[in-house]
């Protein structure tokens, strides 16, 4: 059985319901995080929550009433969903009003989901020889709130489902030329001893796993640069990663029709990264 928890009670997933009066439904009034857990345990939970806590007062939305419980309500789903590597979506939104108000009610509660499913283990992890991700650049469709991790993700949604019918792998977004992020991840780029990422501000989600990853080149002691990245720098890179909590690192090959410079695995400093990715 596959557990959820809704409020504050766990539910087996056939039977959780939201009523559509929920703001998260009619407007898409949330915030949530993706958390990866490996080996029963959650990755980098407190940098999830701290994301969380952040997203919760950009939008005004009242923290859950479990809130100092809810590392706890993550390790029981973990638990009860029994994978040891899992991926665990948890969500909150504004709560059930009475009426549709783009105003919301000061007085409503908000609505806390959690689920769980099997984390599917990166495949350059796997088979780090398979070809890198084949990407399309796309004018960045999206608000200029894109540092909220909210739920209203339908530009992301539309953009990576023409990216798929197109046969491609993912998207990278830019503004007149210059990189955002992807449609569900950050950007690195390396050149030489260096690398590169598009720095934080309103106009990327700062990922997780960005952080992780500037991190850990910190500790191997490469030079990271927070900057601005053209379309054209990315066609000129010795790598191109896309990153994400579920996707961990993986690297780019293709950016439209322009091929990037092949390096094997062994050579490639993703490759290196993904070794020390856990420890
Ligand atoms: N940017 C966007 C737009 C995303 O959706 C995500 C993944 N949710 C990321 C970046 C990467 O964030 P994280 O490393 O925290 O998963």
């Amino acid at each position: 059985m596959n557990w959820t928890y809704l409020n504050d009670i766990f539910i087996p997933k056939e039977e959780v319901r939201i009523s559509p009066f929920d703001r998260g439904f009619l407007f898409g009034d949330g915030v949530y995080e993706v958390i990866p857990v490996y080996e029963s345990k959650a990755f980098h939970l407190e940098d999830h929550i701290s994301r969380l806590e952040r997203s919760l007062k950009q939008t005004g939305i009242n923290k859950p009433k479990v809130w100092n419980d809810i590392p706890q309500i993550i390790n029981e789903l973990i638990k009860k969903n029994v994978f040891p590597n899992q991926v665990v979506y948890l969500q909150v939104t504004r709560g059930e009003d009475v009426v549709r108000s783009h105003i919301p009610d000061p007085s409503i509660s908000p609505t806390l989901f959690l689920n769980s499913w099997e984390l599917s283990i990166n495949p350059y992890r796997l088979n780090p020889d398979k070809p890198g991700l084949d990407v399309k650049i796309l004018e960045d469709p999206r608000w200029e709130r894109c540092d909220v991790k909210a739920t209203t993700l339908l530009s992301n949604v539309i953009a990576l489902r023409e990216a798929n019918i197109e046969g491609r792998d993912g998207v990278i977004f830019c503004i007149k030329g210059k990189v955002t992020e992807g449609a569900a991840s950050n950007v690195f780029a390396v050149f030489g001893n260096s690398v590169l990422t598009t720095p934080e501000s309103n106009q990327i989600l700062s990922g997780i796993t960005r952080k992780h990853v500037l991190s850990l080149l910190g500790s191997k002691g490469i030079e990271t640069l927070e900057q601005d990245l053209s379309v054209k720098n990315l066609y000129e890179a010795d790598e191109v990663w896309m990153t994400s909590s579920t996707q961990e690192i993986q690297p780019v090959r293709k950016i439209d029709d322009k091929e990037l410079s092949a390096k094997s695995p062994k050579d490639s400093l993703w490759f290196d990264l993904l070794s020390s990715y856990l420890v």
